[in-house]
């Protein structure tokens, strides 16, 4: 383990957060709630432990590029209405930027900013030949009629024409994007750009529809990565893989797509929470039947009902009971998923959260406050940057085959995620086992000692 200098502890400074040199160096404010703060000291944490040269660190701790931009959108009623779109460009010392791209009404630059620097790490801990970026809309999707968001999509497309493509930036879906958004975006940039093939240009998103170069496998390739990593984990955690009780905060992509595969391995589903609703079946749900409801009312609210009445479902009245909040964090289960947004997961939580194992499928959603509360309730947490690596890694099976102009069946998409989901786990867990550390640390250490070494060897210009 490393022995330099170590930075000025938390309590005497910001509560809540590892207060580094390089935060008074760049000028951060002092705000433990702010998500960049907080992703920025468990990444210098790491960096120390690895003995990272400052000039990586000072370099790691600020994106390279922070794109804002506004641009007007007719609505379906004829007014005009204003929106602000983001691309943060956080590093690409290892390939092109790689990021989602979000659609949300409480996305800010901050977020933005941590969520970047999260596709570094983890891109460089999978060992992807892909930097750092993310993005997104302020909006809310669910608001918008389908010719507003793709006309939104389409306008925002515009304004960031010129800092993405197809080898330089590279965006995918992410919260409330999808598929659809991601076709309009490809579609936006090749009209407006003359000098590229059809092909060439759509290689500039990921997540595409299958139609236009999407790759099989890619929608449910990071619910389908939290479950490869889990398996791998779980035996050097000392648990078994059978008889699995699980509680997933999230019925979205990650959430539904983790839960149905799960599910298929034996595991039964208990506990589900999402924007609109909590929901406790001791049976299990019909994770299929949820999602197929889910898709058609908006969210998992009134289930209970619904598949009390239908018989189509696998479990035929067993839609379970709405629970609390309480209730659902309280409720013993052996895993816990949160699969919904970052931070969901604070003190509180972390105080009540009755399980065995946390695998994250969302980015961030668990707080640093509460990262060590669970630590200390001896309740391991399998990171972001890992467990939910699984849709960059197809992201980028994805661009490959686009570039070559060949299409992969679903099983060797499968296995080949399989393969980088199981070697980034192996990785995370050695540097568990050299630095002595928790899992969200040593898989940073991981990452981070990756572009140490790039940028050793690259050196830094001029
Ligand atoms: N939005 C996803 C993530 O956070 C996927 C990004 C991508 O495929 O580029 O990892």
């Amino acid at each position: 383990m490393s022995t330099a200098t170590t930075p000025e502890s938390s309590s005497s400074r910001v509560p809540g957060v590892r207060w580094d040199p390089v935060f008074d160096e760049l000028g951060f404010p002092e705000d433990p709630e702010n998500l960049y703060t907080q992703t920025v000291a468990t990444m210098l944490e790491s960096a120390e432990t690895v003995a990272l040269p400052h000039r990586v660190k000072i370099i790691l701790a600020q994106p390279k590029n922070e794109f804002m931009v506004h641009f007007p959108v007719r609505m379906d009623d004829g007014h005009h209405r204003l929106f602000k779109g983001y691309r943060v460009q956080h590093n690409n010392a290892l390939g092109p930027y790689k990021g989602g791209l979000r659609f949300h009404p409480n996305i800010h630059l901050d977020d933005v900013k941590s969520l970047a620097l999260m596709m570094t790490i983890k891109t460089s801990l999978v060992r992807l030949p892909l930097g750092g970026g993310k993005g997104g809309v302020k909006c809310d999707p669910r608001a918008l009629s389908e010719g507003e968001l793709q006309r939104v999509a389409r306008r925002f497309t515009t304004a960031i024409l010129n800092d993405i493509g197809p080898d330089y930036d590279i965006p995918a879906p992410d919260v409330g994007t999808n598929a659809q958004v991601m076709a309009w975006i490809a579609d936006t940039y090749q009209m407006s750009t003359n000098n590229r093939t059809s092909t060439e240009a759509m290689r500039v998103v990921t997540g595409k529809p299958v139609e236009i170069g999407g790759s099989l496998g890619r929608n449910k390739a990071t619910g389908q990565g939290v479950v490869d990593t889990l398996v791998e984990m779980l035996p050097a955690l000392d648990m078994p893989m059978t008889d699995l009780r699980v509680s997933v905060q999230g019925w979205g992509n990650v959430g539904s797509w983790a839960g149905r595969i799960l599910e298929k391995k034996g595991a039964k589903v208990v506990s589900v929470m999402d924007h609109t609703g909590v929901l406790h079946n001791d049976h299990g749900f019909d994770c299929e039947a949820l999602t197929e409801y889910c898709m058609e009312h908006g969210g998992i609210a009134g289930f209970e009902k619904h598949a009390s009445a239908s018989a189509s479902g696998k479990n035929p009245g067993l839609g379970g009971e709405v629970v609390s909040l309480e209730e659902f964090y309280t409720n013993p289960v052996d895993i816990f998923i949160p699969a919904a947004l970052e931070q969901m997961v604070k003190t509180r939580e972390a105080e009540m959260i009755q399980c065995k194992v946390v695998i994250e499928g969302a980015n961030g959603p668990v707080t640093p406050d509460a990262d060590e509360i669970l630590e200390r309730r001896g309740i391991p947490v399998i990171p972001d940057i890992l467990a939910n690596a699984g849709g960059v890694t197809v992201s980028h099976f994805e661009w490959v085959q686009n570039k070559t102009n060949h299409m992969w069946t679903e099983e060797f998409v499968d296995a080949e995620l399989n393969r980088y989901m199981v070697m980034a786990a192996r990785r995370t867990l050695l540097a568990r086992q050299k630095f002595g550390v928790p899992l969200r640390k040593a898989a940073y250490c991981s990452a981070l000692a990756h572009i140490g070494d790039v940028y050793r060897v690259r050196g830094i210009f001029p």
